[in-house]
């Protein structure tokens, strides 16, 4: 596994300067683009890393997926009265549809749904950001992980589009919380600093029937873990959750930060990170890592 990783970085390090690291928020533009790290963590409790894999980066999106599974631990079934699991087939950020469906997001890991999570979260946590911190610390294993607050501010002073579709659902009623809180909270969440070694730990339990076995918490049960598992395979990567599916066949979640964790049930995580994206969003390099591994282990779960 060792030697395919490092292949698989030599093979797909040519594609560093084809992307754009994001630059709709400031802060992330400073990011320097050179940079590419994997780390893969198995049920077995090995791990295997190469590249960049112990450098922190912004894990962006991929926090939907902490926080909706801190939803799903707390009120169950009962979220999905307010949001779908359906693909959205639009971009991350889009209002859109969100207009025409009447403020009821597809799903919890574009934007819109992940802001109505952390609405029900808001009401669920007197200090939601820390929940979450203490949450991924636990996860992950790292009680080193931070918020980089000057990623949070620069997002909280560029937030009008995730304003705007807050305030739309507010319009529709299905936001309960004071706007600007939740906001403040959501981008804490995004702005959270992790290392692919980190994260393929921190999402071990949705390898393993909900259960982290280095902190020896049973997470989600099986069943909800299938469910997260699910949502990640059919929008985990927005409106690219089909050539994901296509060329990669795992469940995955992508951040603008360049970070995409994929899970092989049963098995092991995998996280990869380059801070070039392409149109979607997505990780340019990340993504063809994650084709070349999941082709040379021949493992998908289609
Ligand atoms: N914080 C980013 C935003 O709200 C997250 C987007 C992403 O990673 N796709 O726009």
């Amino acid at each position: 596994m060792q030697t395919l990783l490092t292949q698989i970085l030599d093979e797909v390090r040519p594609l560093i300067g084809q992307g754009k690291v994001a630059d709709y928020i400031p802060a992330l533009a400073d990011v320097p683009a050179n940079q590419l790290g994997i780390a893969v963590y198995g049920n077995d409790g090995s791990l295997y890393s190469a590249g960049d894999a112990q450098t922190p980066f912004s894990v962006q999106s991929i926090s939907k997926v902490f926080s909706l599974v801190q939803a799903i631990g707390h009120s169950g079934e009962a979220i999905w009265e307010r949001l779908g699991h359906e693909p959205s087939g639009q971009p991350f950020n889009s209002l859109v549809q969100l207009e025409f469906e009447r403020g009821r997001p597809r799903n919890p890991f574009i934007n819109a749904g992940a802001l109505v999570i952390c609405d029900i979260n808001q009401s669920r946590f007197a200090a939601p950001a820390l929940s979450m911190r203490d949450f991924v610390r636990r996860l992950s294993g790292n009680p080193q992980v931070l918020v980089d607050g000057k990623v949070a501010e620069s997002e909280y002073q560029h937030r009008s589009r995730n304003a705007a579709m807050a305030y739309l659902m507010q319009s529709f009623g299905n936001f309960h919380n004071e706007v600007e809180l939740v906001l403040r909270s959501y981008f804490s969440h995004c702005a959270l600093q992790m290392n692919c070694v980190d994260l393929a730990k921190a999402f071990c339990f949705l390898a393993n029937e909900g259960f982290c076995k280095h902190s020896g918490e049973q997470i989600l049960s099986p069943r909800q873990s299938k469910q997260v598992n699910s949502i990640m395979a059919t929008s985990g990567l927005y409106d690219e959750a089909g050539n994901f599916a296509y060329r990669v066949g795992l469940p995955g979640k992508s951040g603008v930060g360049g970070g995409i964790i994929a899970v092989v049930p049963g098995q092991f995580t995998v996280c990869v990170w380059s801070p070039e994206l392409n149109a979607a969003g997505n990780s340019l390099a990340g993504m063809k890592a994650l084709e070349l591994l999941s082709e040379r282990i021949n493992w998908s779960v289609f």
